[in-house]
């Protein structure tokens, strides 16, 4: 009989053992899990802080004692693999109630130990709290019941943002302290300032650019100098792949610091499998290996491991990172490459923005959504998108993310029939709005400009011409712009006369008509994309606000 011994009982170790159970009835599968739980929903973990989730049992998705009535899995925990022998093939166990040790020989090893919280070397850091297993939620809420008068979460990223909006509902006043000038750093900056004024909305005490330095015994000091009060500190600056154990074993160690794996997630060692957030992946954009400690990958490579095992024909699964997120009000989510890693490698890119209705605009409680979609400027492949809105925002970045795995080009997502009816969508759905726009850029009847580039082409001797109402003029236009209106130009063209213009409106759509219109009047007009919304909200505003 064959012995699989699988390290970690969550994501990633537990869909590689039930699958393989289901293909292999005779397999000996023993799952040693360190925490006191198995197939526990981590993911829930910072609901459970804010109480949106009630109770703790909710998150427990199985037990040992379940897993054996359907499974005959032999789950261990409170057991943790000290040290892989792979040239005896057997892992030496600690029982972590007893302190007893001992041995477990392996035909096949499965490693998902997952990823561990980055906890950096600052002074009194050791009152920091972190978020990864169920024993680390009850501290915090152990923590939380005793009423703390003030929080402050260290990173702003997913599991930050979550934490934070959860102590808000506990009514704590929260602070989140990120080292770096916006927050969710897989968002661009024009996108993350959305979510920025969202957590400062909701009462969050935003620092950007700031990190901490010292930790007090009720404070936290940044590196601005500020004092920040923190009865009770987060650390949420990231997770890296828990590799000690496949170090340790010899096993090779990829350039993202992952365990490095082959296609069937087999490491250097063929009897042992690495999958979930300790094993890097490849990027199906370049083929580079990257990390995605996210929960869809880990389940998806732990049932491509038992196929493997169970010898059956598996199709490799490269990643494009597709993520979301909740922040208050909002849902954040992207996919594929964002712009700042595009510009870091400087492959050929352009970006189109939109600002559609989750559904028709004229039926109740429709939401106006920001959307971000990025491609190859000759081609049209998709190489990311990432959208910020309160409806709806789920449903467009599952069709993008899809398509980019289905090969889908930008300009083709016009072409996409999707569901709709008013209550949930447009005729032209905003996945098909990315489409017309991008059809319009790659075959050059447009041409657009993003909101960073605005004093570039002023320096080319742009004039900015606000194509909205005179009364949306008044409440706000970018400065220097000058105001007439679509319906106006027609008339009133003879002002541009040796002008090369940059036209601008509210989100880019009536700007897209003007410049249509100037063409035609003989003019050589750029758009800008995403319009006085987009610029608006975005860094480039800020600044000339902080310039002022
Ligand atoms: C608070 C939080 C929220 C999250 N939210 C989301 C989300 O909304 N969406 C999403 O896609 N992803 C989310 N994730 C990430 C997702 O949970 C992980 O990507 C996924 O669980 C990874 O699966 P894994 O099997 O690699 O590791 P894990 O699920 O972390 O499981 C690893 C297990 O291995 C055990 N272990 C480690 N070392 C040993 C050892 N030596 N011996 C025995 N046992 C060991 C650990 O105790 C742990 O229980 C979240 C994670 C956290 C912590």
């Amino acid at each position: 009989m064959k012995r699989i011994v699988i390290v970690g009982g969550v994501a990633g170790g537990m869909s590689a053992a039930t699958r393989l159970r289901r293909l292999d009835e005779s397999a000996e599968i023993i799952v040693i899990e360190k925490s006191g739980f198995v197939s526990y929903a981590n993911c829930g973990l910072p609901y459970y802080v804010g109480g949106v989730i009630e109770e703790e049992k909710s998150l427990l998705l199985q037990t040992p004692e379940s897993l054996h009535a359907r499974f005959r899995l032999d789950v261990r925990v409170r057991t943790e693999v000290l040290k892989i022998d792979p040239v005896r093939r057997s892992v030496l166990l600690k029982d972590l109630n007893s302190g007893q040790e001992s041995e477990l020989s392996y035909d096949v090893l499965v490693l998902s130990p997952g990823a561990s919280p980055i906890v950096p070397p600052i002074s009194g850091v050791e009152r920091a709290l972190t978020l990864r297993t169920v024993e680390d939620v009850a501290r915090i809420v152990d923590q939380v019941s005793k009423k703390p008068q003030s929080a402050a979460v260290i990173g702003g990223g997913f599991i930050g943002v979550e934490i934070a909006e959860n102590l808000i509902h506990r009514g704590i006043k929260t602070s989140m302290i990120e080292a770096s000038d916006q927050v969710l750093a897989p968002l661009d900056p024009e996108m993350a300032s959305l979510v920025a004024r969202e957590i400062r909305a909701n009462g969050v005490e935003l620092y950007l650019g700031a990190s901490a330095v010292k930790i007090d015994e009720s404070t936290v000091e940044i590196s601005s100098g500020e004092i920040v009060a923190a009865d009770l500190v987060i650390m949420a600056i990231g997770v890296r792949p828990d590799i000690h154990l496949a170090q340790d074993a010899g096993l090779e160690i990829g350039p993202r610091k992952g365990i490095k794996v082959d296609e069937f997630n087999l490491t250097s060692d063929k009897s042992i499998y690495a999958i979930g957030d300790v094993a890097e992946k490849t990027d199906s954009l370049d083929g580079s290996s990257t990390l995605v400690p996210l929960a869809n990958i880990a389940n998806r490579h732990g049932r491509i491991v038992a196929d493997h095992i169970a010898g059956r024909k598996i199709r490799p699964v490269k990643t494009i990172g597709t993520a979301i997120v909740k922040v208050f009000d909002l849902m954040i989510a992207t996919t594929g490459w964002n712009e700042k890693k595009l510009k870091a490698t400087s492959r050929a890119y352009h970006v189109i923005h939109a600002h559609p209705n989750s559904h028709a605009g004229y039926y109740p409680d429709a939401k106006q959504m920001t959307l971000k979609l990025i491609f190859d400027p000759l081609t049209g492949e998709i190489l990311g998108a990432q959208g910020v809105g309160i409806d709806g925002v789920d449903k467009r970045l599952d069709v993008i993310s899809t398509a980019i795995r289905g090969g889908i080009k930008a300009q083709e997502l016009a072409d996409l029939e999707l569901a709709y009816a008013p209550p949930f969508g447009s005729a032209k759905d905003p996945v098909n709005m990315l489409g017309y726009i991008a059809e319009n850029v790659i075959s050059g009847l447009v041409e657009t400009a993003q909101w960073d580039q605005i004093e570039d082409y002023r320096a080319k001797g742009y004039e900015l011409v606000d194509v909205r109402t005179q009364g949306e003029f008044d409440r706000g236009t970018i400065p220097g712009a000058i105001n007439v209106p679509v319906d106006e130009i027609r008339e009133r063209a003879q002002e541009f006369q040796g002008k090369n213009l940059l036209v601008t409106c509210q989100v880019g759509q009536r700007g897209h008509t003007a410049s249509l219109l100037l063409k035609s009047l003989g003019f050589n007009p750029v758009n800008l994309d995403g319009g006085y919304l987009l610029w608006s909200n975005s860094p480039a505003a800020k600044e000339l606000v902080q310039k002022k």
